[in-house]
C-alpha cells in the first residue's frame, strides 16, 4: 500500500496509478501466465510477445496511430533520440535540419543534431527564459526535417498547434502524450521517455511513419537504426521487459478510464484549479506565459523569493512531494500526469490558501 499522505508532483519518474504498480508488484513474483517472475522470463517467449503485442495494440488504439506508422520500444530514453533522429534522418542527407528552441530539452536536442549535420533554428525564446512557445517563423521546404518538443517539461509551456510543412515533423512528446488526444498525423515521428505518462523509466516510444523509415539511404549501426526494430518487432536484442509490461499495465488502465478523452478532461481541471490558485493567490506567480502555459507541468514562483525555501519546507510537511523547480530554474514545478489524483491538487491548493492566510499581510491592514 502507497504512502495516502504523499503527494507525489514528481516530473519524472512520476507517480503511477496504484493499480499499476499492484499488479506489477504481483507480476514480479509471480507472473500468472508463466509460474515465474516476470523478470527471470524469456522475451522470447510467447507469454511475452503476447505482451509487446498488447502494448502496442493499446498505444495505436489510445492515440488511434494510423495503419502506415510502426510502433516501436526502444531504450537509451528520449536523450538518446536526440542523436537517434539526426543520424537517420540528417546524417548524409545534404540538408539542413530545422529546430525550435523552446526549452531545456529541446535545446539538448539540438547539441546532439550537431554532430550529424547543420541545424538552422526556426526561433529561439532563450532570450526570455523559455517563458513562451516562439510563433513567428518559417520552415524552408528543403528542410531534412522539422524538430519540436511539444510539452517544456521543465520550463512549463505546452504545444497546442504545430506548424503545417511539407518537410517530415519530428516530436519530443516525452511529457505530454498520453495526456490528451492528438492528431498523429499531424507528425512524422514522434518519441518519449517512458517515465512521463507511459510507464517506469526503461523503455521509450516511437511511433514513425514507414515512408520517412524507408527514405533513409545511409546504413546505420543496428542499435541506432529505427528500421531495425521495426523489423524485428522491437525485439532485435533484449527489450526493456519489464518496462513494456508495466507500460502496458498502465495503458489498460488509461483505456478502462475511458481512454484521453476522459483523461484530457481531469487533467484539465487539475490544471486550472491549480492555475486559479496560482492567479488569485497574493504571494505567488506563474512563470510561463498565460498562453502557452503546459497543462502536465505547472511552474510558479513567488513575488518574495525570500519565501521559497521556507514555502517549500511548509509544503513538504503537509505531504508535498517533488515540487521544487528544476535546479536552473527555481522557484516550483508541479507535475499533473495522468495518475495525479484531483485530491493531490486540492491538497497543494491548500497549502498555498493556508500559507497565504498566515504569511500574507495586505498592507491596509498594518
Ligand atoms: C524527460 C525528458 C527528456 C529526457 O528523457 P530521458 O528519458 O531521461 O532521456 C527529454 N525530453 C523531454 C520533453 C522530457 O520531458
Amino acid at each position: 500500500m502507497k504512502n495516502l499522505h504523499k503527494h507525489n508532483f514528481g516530473a519524472g519518474p512520476c507517480i503511477l496509478p496504484e493499480e499499476v504498480l499492484d499488479n506489477a508488484a504481483e507480476a514480479v513474483k509471480n507472473w500468472r501466465p508463466t509460474g515465474l517472475s516476470i523478470l527471470e522470463i524469456s522475451h522470447r517467449s510467447a507469454a511475452f510477445e503476447e505482451v509487446v503485442k498488447e502494448t502496442e495494440k493499446l498505444v495505436r488504439d489510445l492515440l488511434q496511430v494510423p495503419h502506415n506508422y510502426s510502433i516501436l520500444f526502444l531504450q537509451g530514453g528520449a536523450s538518446l533520440q536526440f542523436c537517434m533522429v539526426a543520424f537517420n534522418f540528417l546524417h548524409n542527407s545534404g540538408k539542413d535540419a530545422v529546430y525550435l528552441d523552446a526549452g531545456y530539452f529541446g535545446q539538448k536536442a539540438i547539441k546532439e543534431a550537431l554532430f550529424f549535420g547543420p541545424v538552422n533554428v526556426a526561433a529561439s525564446s532563450r532570450g526570455a527564459g523559455y517563458t513562451h512557445i516562439p510563433k513567428e517563423y518559417s520552415i524552408s521546404a528543403d528542410a531534412a526535417y522539422f524538430h519540436c518538443t511539444s510539452n517544456n517539461t521543465i520550463e512549463g509551456t505546452e504545444m497546442f498547434r504545430f506548424p503545417e510543412t511539407e518537410v517530415p515533423v519530428i516530436c519530443d512528446m516525452s511529457s505530454d502524450i498520453f495526456s490528451r488526444p492528438i492528431d498523429i498525423s499531424q507528425f512524422d515521428l514522434i518519441y518519449a521517455g517512458a517515465q512521463k505518462n507511459t510507464g517506469p523509466a526503461g523503455m521509450t516510444l516511437v511511433i514513425a511513419k514507414n515512408d520517412l523509415l524507408d527514405s533513409v539511404k545511409h546504413p546505420l549501426p543496428s542499435m541506432l537504426d529505427y528500421r531495425v526494430y521495426r523489423d524485428n518487432g522491437s525485439m532485435y536484442n533484449t527489450p526493456p521487459v519489464f518496462a513494456i509490461y508495466a507500460a502496458m499495465l498502465n495503458l489498460q488502465w488509461l483505456k478502462n478510464k475511458g481512454g484521453l478523452k476522459t483523461i484530457s478532461l481531469e487533467n484539465r481541471a487539475k490544471a486550472q484549479l491549480l492555475y486559479d490558485e496560482i492567479d488569485l493567490n497574493p504571494l505567488f506567480y506563474g512563470a510561463a506565459e498565460r498562453y502557452d502555459r503546459s497543462l502536465m507541468n505547472v511552474t510558479f514562483r513567488m513575488h518574495d523569493p525570500g519565501r521559497e525555501a521556507d514555502f517549500l519546507a511548509f509544503a513538504e510537511q503537509n505531504g508535498m512531494v517533488g515540487i521544487k523547480g528544476y535546479r536552473t530554474v527555481g522557484g516550483f514545478r508541479a507535475s499533473l500526469y495522468n495518475a495525479l489524483p484531483y485530491e493531490s491538487v486540492r491538497e497543494l491548493v491548500n497549502c498555498m490558501k493556508v500559507y497565504a492566510e498566515k504569511y500574507h499581510r495586505p498592507a491596509i491592514l498594518v
